[in-house]
């Protein structure tokens, strides 16, 4: 069993769409272990994306981040990190609507930049932001 960090980020939560993506998070047997609603301000969304700190839309991507509350929640199951990224499709939901239409990004983005839901891109990322929303968590 592996664990990866998803997140309704604010265009996700403004569009009442938590309830629809925990149904789809349970009928693709993935266990919630920990879940909760944050209101990240200016210092955690930077702090968040730290690896984003230099890009040209890095202000932009925490303005977005912190227009309204998230939801995080630490999801379990065999290969976790990757089963979960496969479920929310390419980062440009734009894209997402044409190549994988029934993604999760594809029902409920936007854009590039308001694609509605985050997942960690490997272990050692989903360690790093299920700690950082969480803290110490008992393991898997
Ligand atoms: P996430 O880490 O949120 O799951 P990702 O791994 O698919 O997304 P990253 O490349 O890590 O994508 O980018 C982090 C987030 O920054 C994206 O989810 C998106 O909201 C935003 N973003 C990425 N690239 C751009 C861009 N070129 N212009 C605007 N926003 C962007």
């Amino acid at each position: 069993r592996e664990r990866t960090l998803a997140m309704i980020k604010p265009d996700g939560l403004l569009g009442n769409y938590t309830d629809k993506i925990k149904t789809i998070i349970l009928e693709s047997g993935f266990g919630i272990i920990k879940e909760r609603m944050v209101q990240l301000d200016d210092e955690k969304a930077a702090l968040f994306y730290a690896e984003h700190s230099g890009k040209s839309f890095f202000q932009s991507l925490v303005k977005y981040m912190t227009s309204g509350p998230v939801y995080v929640m630490v999801l379990e199951k065999p290969d976790a990190v990757s089963r979960w990224r496969a479920l929310i499709g390419p980062t440009d939901a734009r894209k997402a609507k044409v190549s994988h239409p029934s993604s999760i990004r594809a029902m409920c983005g936007s854009d590039l930049e308001r694609n509605c839901v985050h997942g960690s891109d490997s272990p050692q990322s989903a360690a790093r932001e299920i700690s950082f929303f969480f803290g110490d968590i008992s393991p898997a």
